[in-house]
């Protein structure tokens, strides 16, 4: 390196290290420490020539027309914030006229050089943005910008023509209210598409922003794994699917109609097993009224062995005992019987094995469980069809506690835009530009 910069003055060193290419130089380097400012002039010679900035155009040496003088905040020097100030050709293309180069430091109309912006994005991937803005002591409005530019920027680049496998979920933006809904390419991992809502209608904007993407919506989709809640169901079953055009008589002959598609859902099995839990609780929070010492313990319950605490497996080895008889220990034994299913060698095996649990839970005299029976039996195709494809959402894992801190990001911040344009950020495995030199 010290040979590399051997013999170079203060103004090449910098215009090295910002990886400067002909015909911009480093013309200047001011530093005012009582400011804490470090400013780089850049320039370049007289008679230097530009490419044109109009899209497609070949001509790559147009003569300047005039300049305009413009400054760009790049990344601190140590704690002195640093700023690039050049004059920026317009150049007069004999096609195009004239128009004001694009310099190699900053994209059109930013205010920031790329490398400053590639850091407050790497920056938001791993920080709430208003504690960022203060770091980066810029307005958060700017930072935004400079988010959500990119952030759309490489989505609109995003091509979703071979997504085939689809989760849905819902997340609420605060606690149980301003719903977001969110798309997932299951074997992608990544966030797709999110929108506000919770209706048929977020999986028609799923559809539209789908096709925008380079997907057919009404054919493509193979399997999609959500919840029971039938604004989804609806959603699907209309915006997702192509019903089979009626058979048409040209001229005496039948035409053979095409087959219509609808993916198959797959009910989630996080949410099927949400389901048996909350019917569970009924049976508790009803029972509690006589029976005393099943208040306060409703995680007991529905927690998994493994989670339950010391207090809380104590807690549970007692109300279970036989002599407790307790209604809830038997409603909480046909909900671990129901998780039986998902354990099933095959789907042969478990569609029979549901079938007879169905049998049995309807005699159970828990009305919650007989509840919960005819829910399943309701969504019957769905909850099988875990056992064909082993779909699940995941949103429990991975996702959603990618989501999860998306909301953390985005706190402080009402609109549901900004939201949703972290969550693309951090779970939507974007192309965003990268740090090289600039
Ligand atoms: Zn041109």
């Amino acid at each position: 390196m010290v040979g590399l910069l051997d013999g170079l003055g203060l103004n090449e060193m910098f215009g090295a290290a910002l990886g400067l290419a002909a015909p911009w130089q480093v013309v200047s380097v001011e530093f005012d420490q009582e400011a804490g400012r470090l400013d780089l002039g850049l320039d370049f010679p007289r008679g230097a020539r530009f490419a044109c900035p109009q899209p497609g155009c070949s001509e790559t040496a147009c003569p300047v027309h005039d300049t305009d003088v413009k400054t760009w905040r790049h990344l601190d020097f140590f704690q002195h914030q640093a700023y690039l100030t050049a004059r920026v050709p317009r150049v007069r293309c004999a096609e195009h006229g004239v128009h004001l180069v694009n310099v190699p430091w900053a994209r059109p109309g930013s205010g920031f050089t790329l490398l400053f912006e590639v850091a407050m994005l790497t920056y938001a991937k791993a920080m709430p943005i208003a504690p960022l803005a203060k770091m980066a002591r810029e307005h958060d409005t700017r930072i935004w910008r400079v988010i959500e530019h990119h952030v759309n920027k490489a989505r609109a680049g995003m091509n979703f023509c071979d997504v085939t496998d689809i989760g849905m979920d819902e997340t609420s933006a605060r606690r149980g209210q301003d719903y977001v809904s969110i798309f997932m390419d299951l074997e992608e991992r990544r966030v797709m598409f999110a929108t506000e809502g919770r209706d048929a209608l977020t999986v028609k904007a799923f559809a539209v922003d789908l096709k925008a993407h380079g997907g057919e919506p009404t054919t493509q989709i193979e399997r999609v794994c959500c919840d029971m809640s039938p604004a989804f169901i609806k959603g699907i079953k209309t915006h997702l699917s192509c019903a089979p055009p009626d058979a048409d008589e040209e001229d005496g002959i039948e035409v053979a109609a095409t087959p219509g598609h609808q993916p198959q859902v797959v009910f989630d099995r996080y949410h099927v097993v949400a389901k048996a839990n909350d019917a569970v609780d009924e049976v508790r929070r009803a029972e509690a009224k006589t029976r005393p010492e099943l208040k306060r313990s409703r995680y007991s319950w529905l927690k998994n062995d493994a989670s339950l605490t010391a207090k809380q497996r104590e807690q549970l080895t007692w109300l279970t005992r036989p002599s407790m008889r307790l209604k809830t220990t038997r409603a909480a034994r046909w909900r671990d019987d129901f998780n039986g299913f998902y354990d099933q060698p095959d789907p042969a095996a478990a569609e029979t094995y549901l079938r007879r649990w169905c049998y049995g839970a309807q005699r159970s005299r828990l009305e919650p469980i007989k509840e919960f029976v005819k829910t399943v039996q309701a969504h019957w195709d769905g909850i099988t069809a875990w056992q064909h494809s082993r779909l699940s959402n995941g949103l429990l894992e991975g996702t959603n506690s990618l989501i999860q801190a998306a909301k953390r990001r985005a706190r402080g911040y009402r609109s549901k835009t900004k939201m949703i344009t972290i969550i693309y950020l951090i779970a939507g495995k974007l192309p965003l530009p990268q740090i090289h030199t600039i």
